[in-house]
């Protein structure tokens, strides 16, 4: 009732004409009620929206890009607003599109594994609602207890068990999107591995919200694996728990899951919610899952025992039931918000590498640590390299935020240098605009950027996000027309 009186005292007709399409509850506009929308997980950046829209449909969706796009007024997509590289800060004072009401499992079909649902079903919710029947959603970003699964399509969201079974787009078979201009467009095809034509599936994926609003996905649901087991091994050089990696991938094991922490993060784990008890004095642990079918998983098991020994473990453990495993698990998957115990800031990285060059890019990240006076813990999808450096600084104190943001820099040089990207799971977003030229060319960067005109010719839909300032990319096309006219 309160929400209704506010929504009606407005004079903006833009607000009035919004809530006409989604209804007066569904729109929020007072400055204390866009406060928490500033922002998303990379919380060094801010900006105040113009409004928040519920849509509760497609169509509602539809209808308020159709007017946006009328008005010339800047609009995003918003999940849960877990991202880590700014991708819903609404830099333009966008009008934020919430997708957390459309948030429902339309439908499961186990005959074809797969199941459809909207943008705003929370990642986890997917795995305990069809758990029952055998089957899970493979895709586990740490954030899963919250994040949605729109989120994920639009960042191409990764997880610790996503080394042997991929990535959010190895999972996704066919999507509804919104397109900027308020078209409502289906992509792939239920249960048809290929269609013809571009693949726009795998376009969308991972395209940051900047090519469309998804607003109904089809994803991929696999059987539970027969069994799993679960390693925890401790070691007092980084290097020997670096190299244990890459040996056990080189004897043809494919983990479901192998991560690492070092030092700095294990004192943060081991401060926080969930602490398992590791030996403060170790440099590294790796965490090592195998599953499958039965047969064959405790050979893994004495393999990985076998290189673990080999590379000097000080001790290693098999998970002795489904308890210390979900303890492990949770101590791990909770690691990025344990920073917080040690720290009154940190700044999530997240640089991908070849495994082979793990040693010396951690050697690296270490050098910049001792430049920036910054410390940096690390916790990692080794398997598949995909490094989270974690650098813990005080915003309170005057430069130190700026430090962060030049060590974040530098670490991804690092990976970049060692034939490496700059992100493997979080996205670019606003954070990493500019590393962008680390690994593509300006020619590069600006076929990327005509793909995004075709779709986004006005730019209203989440403009600055992904690419270097658009002043390069317009000086580009500038010189490249003043060339073809001559
Ligand atoms: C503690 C913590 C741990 C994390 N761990 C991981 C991890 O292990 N792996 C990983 O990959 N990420 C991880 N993340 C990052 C984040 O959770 C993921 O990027 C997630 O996919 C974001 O989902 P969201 O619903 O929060 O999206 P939001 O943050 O709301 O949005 C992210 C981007 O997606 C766009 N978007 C959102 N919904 C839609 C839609 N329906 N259509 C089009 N665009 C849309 C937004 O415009 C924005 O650009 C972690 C984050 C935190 C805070």
């Amino acid at each position: 009732m309160f929400r209704r009186k506010k929504a009606l005292k407005t004079e903006d007709t833009h607000i009035k004409q919004l809530a006409d399409i989604v209804g007066p509850k569904e729109v929020l506009f007072h400055k204390e009620d866009l406060i928490s929308y500033e922002s998303d997980g990379f919380t060094i950046h801010s900006h105040m929206p113009k409004a928040v829209v519920f849509p509760k449909n497609t169509e509602e969706v539809a209808a308020v890009v159709k007017y946006c796009a009328d008005h010339d007024l800047p609009f995003l997509a918003r999940g849960a607003g877990t991202g880590l590289s700014g991708g819903a800060i609404p830099l333009n004072g966008e009008v934020i599109i919430s997708l957390v009401k459309m948030k429902r499992l339309l439908h499961v079909d186990l005959e074809n594994r797969q199941a459809v649902v909207e943008p705003g079903y929370v990642n986890l919710k997917l795995t305990h609602s069809i758990s029952d029947k055998g089957y899970y959603y493979a895709p586990d970003p740490s954030s899963q207890y919250c994040c949605t699964i729109g989120g994920n399509v639009a960042e191409n969201a990764g997880g610790a068990h996503c080394l042997k079974y991929g990535v959010t787009t190895n999972h996704i078979l066919g999507l509804e999107v919104v397109t900027p201009a308020g078209d409502i467009i289906e992509i792939g095809r239920e249960g048809i591995a290929d269609v013809p034509g571009y693949d726009l599936l795998g376009l969308i994926t991972g395209s940051e919200g900047t090519l469309g609003i998804v607003t109904k996905i089809t994803v991929r649901i696999l059987k539970n694996p027969e069994e799993k087991q679960t390693v925890l091994a401790y070691f007092d050089r980084v290097e020997d728990g670096s190299r244990a990696v890459s040996d056990i991938v080189s004897r043809g094991i494919v983990p479901a899951a192998l991560e690492m922490m070092d030092k700095i993060a294990i004192e943060g784990v081991e401060a926080a919610a969930f602490p398992v008890g590791h030996p403060k004095d170790i440099e590294a642990l790796l965490l090592i899952e195998v599953d499958g079918i039965s047969a064959g998983i405790e050979e893994q098991i004495d393999d990985i025992l076998d290189v673990c020994k080999k590379r000097n473990v000080r001790s290693v453990k098999v998970a002795q039931d489904e308890k210390e495993r979900a303890k492990w698990w949770a101590n791990r998957k909770t690691g990025f918000g344990a920073m917080g115990a040690i720290s009154p800031d940190y700044l999530v990285q997240d640089g991908v590498i070849p495994r082979s060059t793990l040693p010396q890019v951690l050697q690296k990240i270490n050098e910049v640590s001792q430049e920036t006076g910054l410390r940096i813990a690390n916790i990692f999808h080794a398997g598949d390299g995909n490094l989270h450096p974690l650098i813990l600084f005080d915003a309170r104190v005057p430069g130190e935020t700026e430090k962060a943001l030049e060590a974040g820099s530098k670490c991804l040089q690092a990976c970049a240098d060692a034939g490496g990207s700059i992100t493997g799971e979080h996205g670019v977003g606003i954070e990493k605009r500019e590393e962008m030229r680390f690994v593509f060319t300006d020619q590069e960067i600006q076929a990327q950027t005509d793909v995004r005109e075709v779709f986004n010719p006005h730019y209203l839909l989440n403009a600055g996000k992904l690419f270097p300032s658009s002043g390069r990319c317009a000086e580009i096309k500038a010189e490249q027309k003043k060339a073809a006219s001559e």
